[in-house]
């Protein structure tokens, strides 16, 4: 083995940080064993999958025009409809992120008059000006279907009681957030979530439950529609891309409710029959196939992340032992210092963009100057190495993602090197 320590030094490492999170990286061997399991159980799943729809080398083809019998499109959902054990998917270049497939699910499925219901709170911010809580052009709202949320209790637990009664002849979805996103409440088992569709199913019986499963995909053996859910919907540029897939959304689910879909987002009349997928299908299956194991080495990074800074006696949400429901991993540093040093750390430690220096800055939809670092290959990437902060109290960083469990070490250490140069801790 050449010397590994030197190379760090020569990428910008210092000895002594190495040693610290050698020494961390000790601590997490059983946590880490636990998710090569969960890895080795989702890899056989996805490759199963994929030899039950039986992948061939003509579903790599190019399909152009209408796109019909487009045979790289169909067979793909087909692959994720097995994975997520679920009737149907839909899943495409033309869904263009995760906000345009959860609006997609939505809107095809509801109806003026009907109502949606979220039990867990407020939805991802992007969601409130799909839903129309924000007003905006083509919400919800304006084409009069209405909106009710329940909040979680004070201990981040589901409010039964209200839920019940919020549960209303209207309701038509209940629609219910894996992960916590950027918010501080807890994220969602899928047993959790299992429990709240029983609930919810036991109280209204015909009510769709969709879930939106982003940064959630492949962190667990099970899926929420393996307890209930009727929808799940995710992004491929987050965890079922594996890193690959260079745009894209998914939904897996009930027929009908997929079938709707696809003539929301086609033409009422053609539906899932059109969309040609232009070449990038070898991505989708390939980002597919990597998948379980790059959500495994985002994980292994966001635990040693966790392990290093609470360590050095920072808010870590979770900490280093807690079960974790996604890929997304918040550390509090208390100072903007710490946040924009966390920051450059990261970016100098990606494999695109390392020499560029990120700033804090006042974007579009934020209270506060917000500050990011990403050096990915696929723009805006967050299953790829990357971290922003608000700059504001607590100050605290969130982050995720991590193509190889190397990169996410390397990233964080970076992190780690840039916070002690600040003078903001001592090792
Ligand atoms: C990322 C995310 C979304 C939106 O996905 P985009 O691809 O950014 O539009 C929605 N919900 C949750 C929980 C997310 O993490």
């Amino acid at each position: 083995m050449p010397d590994m320590t030197k190379l760090y030094e020569d990428m910008g490492i210092r000895r002594a940080v190495l040693a610290f999170g050698r020494e961390a990286e000790a601590g997490l061997k059983e946590r880490f064993d636990e998710i090569d399991r969960t890895a080795e159980y989702n890899q056989l799943k996805v490759i199963h999958a994929m030899q039950e729809n039986r992948v061939c080398e003509a579903c790599f083809n190019y399909a152009s025009g209408y796109g019909y019998s487009d045979q790289g499109r169909d067979t793909l959902e087909g692959v994720y409809a097995s994975v997520f054990h679920t009737d149907s998917a839909l899943v495409r270049p033309q869904i263009t992120c995760g906000t345009h497939a959860l609006s997609l699910a939505l809107g095809a499925n509801l109806r003026p008059g009907d109502e949606l219901l979220s039990p867990v709170g407020k939805p991802y911010d992007t969601l409130e000006e799909v839903i129309g809580i924000r007003p905006s052009n083509g919400s919800l709202a304006e084409y009069g279907i209405t909106y009710r949320q329940v909040d979680l209790k004070e201990d981040g637990t589901f409010d039964y009681d209200r839920i019940e009664e919020a549960l209303q002849e209207r309701t038509k979805i209940v629609t219910i957030q894996r992960s916590k996103g950027y918010q501080t409440r807890p994220s969602f088992s899928v047993g959790q979530i299992g429990e709240l569709i029983a609930f919810v199913k036991k109280r209204k019986p015909g009510v769709i439950c969709m879930v939106d499963n982003c940064y959630g995909e492949f962190v667990e053996t099970v899926e929420p529609s393996d307890v209930g859910a009727d929808m799940v919907v995710g992004s491929l540029i987050k965890n079922p891309g594996g890193g690959l897939a260079p745009i894209g959304g998914y939904i897996a689910g009930r027929k009908d409710l997929i079938d709707a879909c696809g003539y929301r987002l086609t033409s009422p009349g053609l539906g899932k029959e059109v969309g040609a997928s232009l070449g990038v299908m070898q991505s989708f299956y390939q980002g597919l196939f990597l998948a379980p194991t790059v959500a495994a080495s985002a994980l292994k990074g966001a635990i040693f992340a966790a392990g290093i800074y609470e360590k050095l006696g920072f808010g870590v949400i979770p900490d280093s032992k807690e079960s974790r429901h996604d890929i997304i991993q918040a550390v509090q540093l208390g100072t903007p210092e710490g946040v924009v040093a966390f920051c450059k750390g990261i970016q100098a430690a990606a494999p695109v963009d390392s020499y560029v220096s990120p700033e804090p800055w006042a974007m579009p939809g934020y209270d506060s100057d917000v500050i990011m670092a990403a050096g990915a290959f696929v723009q805006g990437s967050s299953i790829e190495l990357s971290a922003d902060g608000p700059i504001k109290p607590p100050y605290a960083v969130y982050f995720q993602g991590g193509l190889t469990w190397p990169h996410a070490r390397l990233g964080i250490l970076m992190s780690l090197e840039y916070i002690v140069r600040e003078g903001i801790v001592k090792i």
